[in-house]
């Protein structure tokens, strides 16, 4: 079923001039999904938490959570709970008061805050840690902490607004497997927010990619990689090689592009994207091969070759002046087929170009 339902949701900050933090913005979150919304700094991500936990109204839109009008609610009646960037714990108190907090306020009996306690120390694997102050332990364990308490009182959407951002890199990779954890095996909605690509990429079920206060494309993971729907899109998740292309034909989801080196060749387009003429060609660079001149839909010369252990990156000059970059996985047997300076083909499978607008 449908967990939260945004319907041209619009927030404008007053000012000089006012600041559209939010401009229209329209999706459907279902029950149990770990959704992200990923895009650059400023582009709207905290404050469509803020407008769903209730701590801003909107300019104007609709808000629902499972069927109910939230708009109507104030941020205490409403079914969900935040976790911060900053932990904002008590330093002086210990874990398990710390995780108690939220329920005390709400006044629930001691012996049912006794019991929610352990069961969330157990379920962030704090409980042998019940009684350390919170000033006084790891910057990871303290994030369990944050997690078990926005838990506590089991909210059926918790928001988490790039809770991992102030984590070292290991650590995070840890973090990110434990939050994914968390949210299959209590079931709890997660609406999760990171600029972190690759964090959504791992993490979610599906994404929303936004772009100064709008929602670009919202897809699953691969679908978001594999076809992007726009150039921002392809541009800010991976890495992605741009050609210009012009759009000879189409027929359903199949293009034929002429290349600027003249050749031809046939590309996806994206469902419902409106192409025509001048185009750009999206391709990955773990899509195309370096192969013999005669032998590539583009020729070039090789420029540098980056050897990154786990794979290596030939930057190619294409004779019409654009760079593209292969990458290679590396394997023990596998010798350098090519050097520095030599003229070289590149090619690609038709199912891995999209074709986007120019
Ligand atoms: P993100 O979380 O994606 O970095 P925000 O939602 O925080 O983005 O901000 C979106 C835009 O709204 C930015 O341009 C930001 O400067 C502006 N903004 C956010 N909060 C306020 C506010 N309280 N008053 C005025 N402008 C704000
Ligand atoms: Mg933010």
């Amino acid at each position: 079923s449908t967990a939260i339902s945004v319907r041209n949701l619009r927030k404008v900050y007053p000012g000089q001039p006012p600041v559209v933090a939010l401009a229209d913005a329209s999706l459907e979150i279902q029950d149990n999904e770990f959704f992200t919304l990923l895009g650059p700094s400023g582009c709207g991500k905290t404050t469509l938490l803020r407008l769903i936990a209730g701590f801003e109204h909107p300019t104007s839109g609709a808000l629902d959570m499972f069927g109910e009008d939230l708009l109507d609610l104030p941020p205490y009646k409403r079914p969900v709970n935040t976790v911060f960037q900053s932990y904002a714990l008590f330093p002086h108190l210990t874990v398990a008061q710390n995780i108690g907090f939220g329920l005390e306020m709400l006044g629930r009996p001691k012996a049912e805050i006794k019991a929610t306690v352990e069961e969330m120390m157990e379920l962030v694997k704090m409980t042998e840690m019940a009684d350390r102050q919170t000033g006084q332990i790891s910057g990871g364990q303290q994030q369990r902490v944050a997690l078990a308490r926005a838990l506590a009182p089991k909210p059926k959407v918790l928001l988490l607004d790039e809770p991992l951002s102030a984590l070292d890199f290991k650590l995070r990779k840890e973090m990110q497997l434990e939050l994914k954890r968390l949210q299959t095996e209590t079931g709890i909605t997660f609406i999760f927010v990171t600029h972190d690509q690759e964090e959504a990429l791992t993490m979610s079920d599906r994404i929303a990619v936004m772009s100064a206060g709008s929602i670009r494309q919202i897809g699953r993971p691969r679908d978001i990689y594999d076809h992007p729907a726009e150039r921002f899109v392809a541009d800010f998740i991976g890495d992605t090689n741009f050609l210009p292309a012009e759009l000879v034909s189409t027929e359903e989801q199949t293009g034929t592009v002429r290349l600027a080196s003249g050749q031809m060749t046939t590309a996806r387009i994206h469902e419902g994207s409106d192409v025509s003429g001048q185009v750009t060609l999206a391709i990955r660079p773990e899509h195309a091969s370096l192969v013999r001149e005669a032998d590539g839909v583009l020729a070039g010369t090789l420029g540098n070759v980056v050897y990154f252990g786990t794979d290596t990156h030939y930057h190619v000059g294409l004779d019409d002046g654009t760079a593209f970059v292969i990458r290679t996985q590396n394997s023990p047997d596998t010798a350098a087929q090519f050097e520095s300076g030599a003229r070289v083909g590149v090619t690609f499978g038709a199912d891995v170009a999209q074709v986007l607008r120019d």
